[in-house]
């Protein structure tokens, strides 16, 4: 019997007749079934959420706060439970679901720390200008499937903290560990607040024109992005864009191979290398590149592809067929032009049941390789050489994307030189994948559109509202 999971509308778990299979990537078998909400209960979570948004926005912040506060210890208290189900529906390792769901705790309570205080504009006897900040509204957020649990409450927090509801979709491909979570979060936050339904993609549209939703914040592709852009235009909605990247890392000279060689490799292998931020593209200087591309593909064939249940995994299955077929047809792509392997180059899809992707490492591929200007979202990484460092930030630059990058070197005053040449809302320098609950996280050029986390992020969640009092004019 496959277990059944509702949706919680209005405070309540409520289910559909009409069902969605969800597949553990591992091995194809499924898992669970989800609600395939319609048109009728996007609009009952969307009432439910204006009306809540009449009473959550004049609830004071400090109380706000607190209910953001129970939802992260409501994750801690509950990690066992969750970390197990996000690695059967979305195939990372253990080790990286936890990770996952001890960062939406983490990322949750820190953001919760956020305020929202006035700002005086001007004080003088003449005037008092002060800028408040009010909630948007009913906020809908949209989510992909690659840290689901990690991005739906990346939208929650802040969405609950700024005084907004919100209606939440998964993605049909990972919603069980959201349903879970939704289920034990019920009694913590007042009815309507945080409602959350599951459908089809075809869901995603009916919320981007639903008259009665304010603001979308929505994290996935930049092909949808723009299709939700065009939508919220009708009415002008708010939105906050966060999509691809085809993140490029630049290791300089100076860097030494064997402290990098691991650590770059977990830069693009984390989550099977399905992360907006993961390194897609690795520039490594000339002088060093024999030595750090043989390093890297010497620990690479010792690490293990498998199921994330399974103990030993380190990197686990593609999400999804469709992607898997992408990764597949990637290095197709490259087999077919004749670029050279340093590890794997099996783009034949196995007897055995699972979306798994070997581990693939290419060795100086052109600039207008697929795999190289395409953001390929999967276990498959180019290095690539280099002469100047002008030349790396030139090439690292030539993309649509503007996501995140990285600058690795013995000098680090170097490294935020190069750094702040890089067109990308995020530049590590000697780190990767970090993200701060305090810093604003967000694309340039096509990889997004406003901002997540930190103030910047909670602003995006409210309108300013500017209010002038002439102090020498009172009519009395
Ligand atoms: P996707 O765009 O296909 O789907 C994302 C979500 O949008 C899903 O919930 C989907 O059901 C919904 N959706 C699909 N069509 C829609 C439409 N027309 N209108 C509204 N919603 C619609 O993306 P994906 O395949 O789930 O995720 C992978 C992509 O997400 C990659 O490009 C990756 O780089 C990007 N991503 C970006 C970030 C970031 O923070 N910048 C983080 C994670 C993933």
């Amino acid at each position: 019997m496959v277990t059944q999971y509702k949706n919680l509308i209005n405070g309540e778990m409520v289910g559909t007749s009409d069902v969605l299979d969800v597949v553990n990537p591992a091995n194809e078998e499924v898992i669970g079934q989800v609600p395939a909400c319609g048109e009728a209960e996007l609009n009952s979570a969307v009432a439910a959420a204006r009306a809540a948004f009449k009473t959550w926005s004049k609830t004071p912040i400090e109380e706000r706060r607190a209910a953001v506060q129970k939802i992260s210890a409501i994750i801690s208290e509950n990690s066992d439970e969750l970390f197990r189900l996000l690695t059967a529906e979305q195939g990372k390792p253990h080790a990286q679901a936890q990770g996952e769901i001890a960062g939406a705790a983490g990322m949750s309570g820190a953001q919760a720390t956020l305020d929202l205080d006035d700002e005086i504009n001007e004080d003088t006897d003449q005037r008092l200008s002060r800028t408040r900040r009010v909630p948007v509204g009913v906020v809908g957020g949209i989510v992909p499937w690659n840290f689901p649990v990690m991005m739906a409450v990346q939208k929650i927090a802040p969405a609950m903290l700024s005084g907004c509801t919100i209606v939440l979709k998964p993605s049909p491909f990972t919603p069980l560990t959201t349903l879970r979570l939704a289920e034990l979060i019920k009694d913590a936050v007042p009815p309507g607040v945080v409602n959350i339904i599951t459908g089809e993609d075809s869901l995603g549209p009916l919320i981007t024109a639903h008259p009665d939703i304010d603001k979308i914040t929505f994290t996935g592709s930049t092909a949808t992005g723009k299709k939700i852009m065009e939508g919220a235009s009708k009415d002008l909605k708010r939105i906050t864009l966060e999509l691809g990247g085809n993140d490029a890392s630049i290791v300089l000279p100076d860097a030494n191979v064997e402290k990098v060689a691991e650590q770059l490799f977990w830069s693009s292998f984390t989550n099977a290398g399905q992360i907006c931020v993961a390194a897609k593209r690795i520039y490594i200087h000339e002088d060093i590149y024999d030595e750090l591309s043989a390093a890297i593909a010497a620990y690479a064939k010792n690490v293990k592809v498998g199921d994330g249940s399974q103990q030993g995994t380190a990197v686990g299955p593609i999400q999804n067929k469709k992607q898997y077929d992408r990764v597949l047809e990637l290095i197709q792509d490259a087999k077919d032009n004749g670029y050279k392997f340093l590890v794997g180059g099996d783009a034949e899809k196995s007897d055995i049941p699972g979306y798994y992707v070997p581990i693939t490492i290419l060795d100086n591929p052109p600039e207008d390789a697929r795999i190289v200007a395409e953001e390929q979202f999967g276990p498959v990484m180019p290095l690539m050489k280099f002469s100047t460092t002008d030349e790396a930030i030139s090439r690292a630059n030539a993309s649509e994307y503007g996501l995140a990058g990285a600058v690795w070197t013995a000098d680090p005053d170097e490294g935020v030189r190069v750094a702040e040449q890089m067109e990308t809302g995020t530049v590590w320098v000697n780190e990767f994948l970090h993200l701060s609950p305090f810093a604003p996280f967000g694309g340039h050029k096509q990889s997004g559109f406003g901002a997540e986390y930190g103030k910047e992020g909670l602003l995006e969640f409210t309108y300013p509202q500017v209010i002038t009092v002439k102090r020498d004019n009172v009519p009395a």
